[in-house]
């Protein structure tokens, strides 16, 4: 066993084979290669990707396994985190979703790389475009390091067929952030179902939030490009 099974085994109880983790590792290695020329990632050291890339996408897993069966999308996925690890581990349809072009453009090389290619699809745009153009299509998405929680919920809500899922990975939300989540649920049709405070294993605090799309919005979403971030709904 490996260090990032071991780390996934101790402290998260989820099991990954060894085929598993050699693609894990082998997709953390190629994205180390193109940050040497492309700004993917900050974080530099083999150690460093396996707890802080490998690790923390790899918390979401147990929720992506348990939302309804259909297609994922992870939105402003950079390096592709957390979706490429979770496409590896649970071979759902995948569109990894980012503005930047040339981002997409070298995760579809990894994902050919990795033996992938006809489980990821990459799309180059605004999540607010890819939410016109592929309404009520998901089943499941994910966001890391993207944006408030509202404007996930905002983000995610065209997207998300009803029982569908948003799993966003946080640090530590303030309280504030939390309230003006709570106090749009019925503006933009999603219900918050989970929130589960954890640690890494090398000991920082992670959160993730599970919100579940429950009715129609009473916003007509999406709104113009741009505002969801910009300018967040509030309660
Ligand atoms: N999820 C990755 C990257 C986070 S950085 C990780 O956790 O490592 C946020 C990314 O989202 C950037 O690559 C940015 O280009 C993209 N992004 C931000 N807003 C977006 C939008 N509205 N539509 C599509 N991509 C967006």
């Amino acid at each position: 066993m490996g260090r990032l099974a071991d780390i996934m085994a101790q402290h998260h109880g989820i099991d990954i084979d060894g085929d598993q983790e050699g693609l894990l590792m082998k997709d953390l290695h190629a994205i180390m290669k193109i940050n040497e020329t492309m700004n993917l990632t900050r974080i530099l050291s083999e150690e460093g990707g396996i707890v802080l890339h490998l690790e923390d996408s790899l918390t979401g897993l147990p929720f992506v396994e348990k939302a309804p069966d259909g297609a994922y999308a992870d939105l402003g996925t950079g390096g592709g985190f957390p979706g490429m690890p979770l496409c590896i581990m649970t071979r759902r349809p995948t569109l990894l979703v980012d503005s930047v072009q040339k981002k997409v453009r070298a995760l579809q090389g990894v994902a050919q790389e990795l033996g992938l290619e006809d489980k990821v699809d990459v799309y180059a745009g605004r999540i607010e475009d890819l939410g016109r153009e592929r309404a009520g299509e998901f089943s499941v998405l994910t966001a890391r390091a993207l944006s408030a929680l509202g404007s996930l919920m905002e983000l995610a809500s065209p997207l998300l067929r009803r029982g569908g899922i948003l799993l966003c990975y946080k640090a530590q939300p303030s309280e504030e952030e939390v309230a003006c989540a709570l106090g749009i649920q019925e503006m933009v049709g999603m219900t918050l179902k989970e929130r589960r405070d954890f640690s890494l294993s090398d000991g920082s605090t992670r959160c993730m939030f599970v919100f579940e799309k429950t009715s129609k919005p009473r916003v007509k979403l999406p709104r113009r490009v741009g505002l969801a971030q910009k300018d967040p709904l509030h309660p």
